[in-house]
């Protein structure tokens, strides 16, 4: 399979419309742990972009924001798993694997302490707690996206680990993420994670320092 790198036209073929932020947030999506492992060190972060691709051979993708270390590790190995979240995932769950740096902080610390280290049979970790199922994925082709890479992947296992529903990024924002609390301060707050850039103005190119996301998902406080 070959891919060329993700280059946006110079001039649009066909006139421009507005372009309502809003209305990509009404795309369906799900919420997953995607794991990965490198050199004997495990990492994982929170993504909502798994895509089933194709059915014989079973392939699937993911995109992944080239700003998180699990990227980088997929990139490098070429082997992943995705956790699929359920409804009942805690907001510290997402704290734990999506407003951290694996960088800085070993995400897997607290599940090896109480000595819980679930692995698939390519070696690496996956959630066990709030995950329905596991995929693993071996990278067969990757696009460049800009600010993220969509890697394309065969499954190399599957399983069932519950029946419980998936979580949706709908649910997430409805009934996960606590409400941010009412305040008097100039600034604006990022709709993704609730973190709060001080200040009059936010500038353009502003990216959470939590979450990763853009100036386009903050809102005036
Ligand atoms: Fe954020």
């Amino acid at each position: 399979m070959a891919f060329s790198a993700f280059q946006p036209f110079d001039s649009l073929p066909f006139s421009q419309g507005k372009v309502e932020p809003e209305a990509l947030f009404k795309l369906s999506y799900g919420l997953f742990v995607l794991t990965a492992r490198e050199n004997g060190a495990d990492n994982g972060c929170i993504i909502n972009t798994v895509t089933q691709l194709t059915v014989d051979p079973v392939t699937f993708s993911i995109a992944v924001n080239k700003a998180n270390l699990t990227h980088d590790m997929i990139a490098r190995t070429g082997a992943f798993n995705v956790s699929v979240l359920t409804c009942s995932a805690p907001f510290d769950l997402f704290r734990e694997f999506g407003f951290q740096s694996g960088r800085t902080v070993d995400k897997f610390a607290k599940s090896r302490t109480a000595g819980r280290e679930v692995r698939t049979q390519n070696g690496i970790r996956y959630v066990e707690s709030y995950a329905n199922a596991v995929l693993s994925g071996t990278v067969r082709a990757s696009v460049d996206c800009g600010t993220h890479t969509l890697f394309l992947a065969d499954v190399t296992e599957a399983r069932v680990l519950s029946n419980e529903a998936s979580v949706t990024y709908q649910d997430y924002f409805d009934h996960i993420k606590p409400k941010p609390e009412p305040k008097k301060k100039k600034g604006y707050v990022c709709k993704i994670c609730g973190y709060v850039y001080e200040g009059e103005e936010l500038p353009p190119d502003f990216v959470c320092p939590i979450c990763k996301h853009g100036a386009s998902d903050f809102e005036a406080l």
